[in-house]
């Protein structure tokens, strides 16, 4: 069989566990996983009941497509776990036609997700093939994102300063580039620690010009795949 946009092989699919538009499984998710725990953003929770989360993940994970955890995308990359990308979202406070960097397109997921609750959205992602995928998968959907492909470490310079920066991916690290690119009151989620474990979801406000007027935040444990740059990890 041939293999499907993320190098998987398509094993099936099985339509019968929440019909083809799997919307009782996606408001199941929102229920179960979202509202229960600490995600109160309504505008969180519609963008999570609205994005088809099943476009974004191989075929051979489609089942598992609404389940509570991290997927497999191709590349050794994954699609986080349902909560993460929400707490994520929810983090970053975004006022509607916000500018965001999205930093490791992925899937497109997260960047789907972003455009979905109105935010004027650009997605980096380092690897060529996710990114050829994913800028085809979002418009696809009719998201109106802008993917580009570099080492988004760095940040993405023509489009800042952003109101909101958001990284799949974990560094040793907050890149300075990354906080002189967000505009004054702008928010950065990032995950920082280890290469594979100890890492904890970091947010940056910055609150005046200069690096002395960000302040940091922890919020909680995660655990991600590393941020491959210049101002991350070394390949
Ligand atoms: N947001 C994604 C999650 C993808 S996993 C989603 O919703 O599916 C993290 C992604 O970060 C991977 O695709 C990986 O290739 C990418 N990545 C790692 N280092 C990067 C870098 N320096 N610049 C841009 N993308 C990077």
């Amino acid at each position: 069989m041939a293999p499907d946009a993320f190098g998987c092989d398509d094993v099936g699919v099985a339509p019968w566990r929440s019909g083809p538009d799997h919307t009782a499984a996606r408001r199941r998710m929102v229920d179960v996983q979202l509202a229960t725990r600490d995600i109160t953003d309504l505008r969180v929770l519609a963008a999570m009941a609205a994005v088809p989360r099943h476009r974004f993940v191989p075929a051979s994970a489609l089942a598992d497509a609404y389940e509570d955890g991290p997927l497999p995308i191709g590349a050794g990359q994954t699609i986080s776990q349902p909560y993460i990308v929400a707490f994520t979202l929810q983090a970053l406070d975004l006022r509607p036609g916000g500018s965001v960097l999205d930093v490791g397109t992925g899937s497109g997921y997260q960047a789907a997700l972003l455009a979905e609750m109105g935010a004027v959205v650009t997605s980096v992602e380092r690897l060529p093939s996710l990114a050829v995928a994913g800028r085809d998968r979002l418009a696809d959907l009719g998201y109106a994102v802008d993917v580009v492909e570099g080492d988004g470490s760095l940040g993405w310079p023509p489009g800042a300063p952003y109101d909101g920066i958001v990284v799949a991916a974990s560094g040793p690290a907050i890149p300075d580039e990354l906080v002189a690119q967000l505009g004054v009151g702008g928010r950065l989620v990032m995950p920082v620690g280890g290469r594979r474990h100890g890492q904890e979801l970091v947010r940056v406000t910055r609150r005046e010009e200069g690096a002395d007027g960000a302040v940091r935040e922890s919020l909680i444990p995660v655990s991600f795949v590393p941020l491959l740059g210049e101002a991350g990890w070394s390949l």
